[in-house]
């Protein structure tokens, strides 16, 4: 800045044209958001009558802190695709798979490490502490992310825990439980967790630090990462050695290449991959993947039998509405309509249930969860009756599509807002349905490329922090949208399809990239700012 501009700077905030002109943009930043944002920091200054410095607008017009380079999640050279099926769809309680089901595998992973300390030190052990960051403590309250930490210090385990347990500790906060660690006992309580910093420096935006104590002596102390999808890191994390895939890929051109090639279905490409990576037989795969379709079907089933007008837990009182669209779209004259009322009565179903904080499936997370149970019920013996055989394919192939967002994007809101859980669960579900009818791998992919494209930039914004609102019909929209997605790429010519998918998974890493942290599951923004709750 020129001696003339700092000295009309420092009196008057048009006193300097400098910084407004000349800021470099800064990674990961696009030029018109950057300089749109920027000169509305530098209107506010004129209304404010405060000067705000070139560094202060940039800092203020990036706003999403980045992530550290070095978590297995956002590193760039990772190789082919490794991630097997049971780590991907993973049964646990809602509302939220970074908030409920990841905290709750950390804080049970933390004790497992814990009790594997020396005897002697253990013998010190007093007490437990779960202190939570960034997003999780920003929203964790409006997921229960503290009552799911408890169950896991107390060695509950997500696929298993019973969500009445879950519910009681809502309804009963003060509770406390024995924790035992070598001949060390003490007990722990939801004070034990605690809503620590919203803001800071910190590697991901879903932190956590477990602290096991003696007295003020700290015995034992490990920094983890909610990192989206129910999956998790820790400070040091190297992700587990696996077989290599017998189809290695990386990118949906490269699968869809080994399945033409090999004259295969995607479906098929995925089961070799499995096996080979994971060392499964064929039948172990499927016996997994069924386990995951019931639990979906019952999910919905469950949902769908709740009572008409049941009030979701917390205070936006939401009235769920499943049970009632079924019905009402049961009794419609028209044939599509009732078709699209079921799909939406499906989805909302499974994502009540995530609202209730009962079990539901991550594909790809908890918010997300009414997307492919409406689906996969809707093509199954909710609807379409297909074969179990063509449903099994369909799971395999959405995981296939499921892995690449995770490889190249995101899975998790606090990354990149919604876009990266409906939108990609609705890609997933498009998958499925396409696979499920025999289509080729090219339709496959347009119909997932299809259903991501229009998902993208879609923030997230939970009102009052609860998955709720807009999460719940936010699933119905996913899975029409899903249908929408296959109807389109089952009609047209296949090879005109103008966008591949490989293209929008990168278009939904820069989106995210560039997405304000407000919109990234903080409740800062968007419709939890302007909905107004009494
Ligand atoms: S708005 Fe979307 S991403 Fe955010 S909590 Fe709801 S479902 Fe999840």
């Amino acid at each position: 800045m020129t001696k003339e501009n700092k000295e009309l700077a420092d009196n008057d905030p048009l006193g300097s044209l400098d910084p407004l002109i000349s800021q470099n943009i800064p990674d990961g930043v696009d030029r018109r958001t950057f300089l749109m944002r920027s000169a509305v920091v530098g209107a506010t200054a004129v209304m404010t009558g405060r000067f705000v410095s070139a560094q202060e607008r940039t800092e203020r017009s990036t706003a999403a802190p980045p992530l550290a380079p070095d978590l297995n999640v956002v590193k760039k050279s990772k190789g082919p695709v490794m991630t097997t099926i049971d780590e991907f769809y993973k049964v646990g309680p809602g509302p939220s798979s970074s908030h409920t089901i990841g905290p709750m595998r950390i804080t049970y992973d933390f004790y497992q490490r814990a009790s594997k300390l020396p005897a002697d030190k253990l013998a010190k052990a007093t007490a437990l502490k779960v202190h939570l960051f960034g997003s999780l403590s920003a929203t964790g309250k409006g997921h229960g992310t503290e009552r799911a930490s408890l169950a896991g210090i107390v060695g509950k385990e997500p696929a298993t825990v019973d969500p009445l347990f879950l519910d009681s500790l809502r309804d009963k906060p003060d509770q406390s439980f024995p924790v035992k660690l070598g001949t060390a006992t003490f007990n722990v309580t939801l004070k034990d967790v605690i809503y620590d910093a919203t803001k800071g420096d910190f590697k991901h935006p879903n932190t956590m630090i477990c602290k096991l104590m003696a007295g003020n002596e700290v015995l034992l102390e490990q920094e983890y990462y909610s990192v989206g999808g129910g999956f998790i890191e820790w400070k040091g994390y190297t992700p587990p050695k696996k077989n290599a895939p017998k189809y290695p890929f990386a990118t949906m051109k490269e699968l869809r290449a080994h399945a033409d090639n090999n004259k295969l279905s995607i479906a098929q490409v995925m089961l070799a991959n499995e096996m080979s990576i994971a060392g499964r037989t064929q039948e172990e795969v499927f016996a997994f993947v069924d386990k995951i379709i019931n639990a979906m079907v019952a999910t919905v089933k469950s949902g769908l039998s709740m009572p008409e007008d049941d009030v979701l837990p917390g205070p936006i009182k939401l009235h769920s509405k499943a049970a009632t669209v079924y019905k009402r779209a049961m009794d419609d004259k028209y044939e599509s309509d009732r078709g699209i009322g079921a799909l939406s009565a499906y989805a909302l179903a499974a994502s009540e249930e995530n609202g209730r904080g009962h079990l539901v499936i991550t594909a790809p997370t908890g918010g997300s969860a009414g997307v492919m149970p409406a689906l996969v019920y809707g093509l199954g013996e909710g609807g379409r009756k297909l074969p179990l055989q063509k449903i099994r394919d369909g799971m395999l192939a959405a995981a296939a599509v499921g892995y690449l967002c995770k490889h190249h994007a995101t899975l998790s809101a606090a990354e990149g807002g919604c876009q990266a859980e409906i939108g990609v669960a609705s890609s997933m579900a498009a998958a499925l349905v396409a696979t499920a009818y025999d289509a080729p791998s090219r339709v496959v992919e347009n119909a997932a490329e299809s259903a991501l494209e229009h998902h993208l930039g879609m923030t997230c914004d939970p009102v009052a922090g609860y998955v709720q609102v807009p999460c719940i019909e936010r699933c119905a929209f996913g899975a029409v949208k899903a249908w929408t997605a296959y109807a389109i790429a089952s009609n047209e010519i296949a090879s005109r399809h103008r966008v591949d998918f490989d293209a929008t998974v990168q278009a939904l890493a820069q989106t995210a990239k560039d997405m304000n942290s407000k919109y990234k599951e903080t409740s800062e923004a968007g419709l939890a700012l302007s909905v107004v709750l009494c």
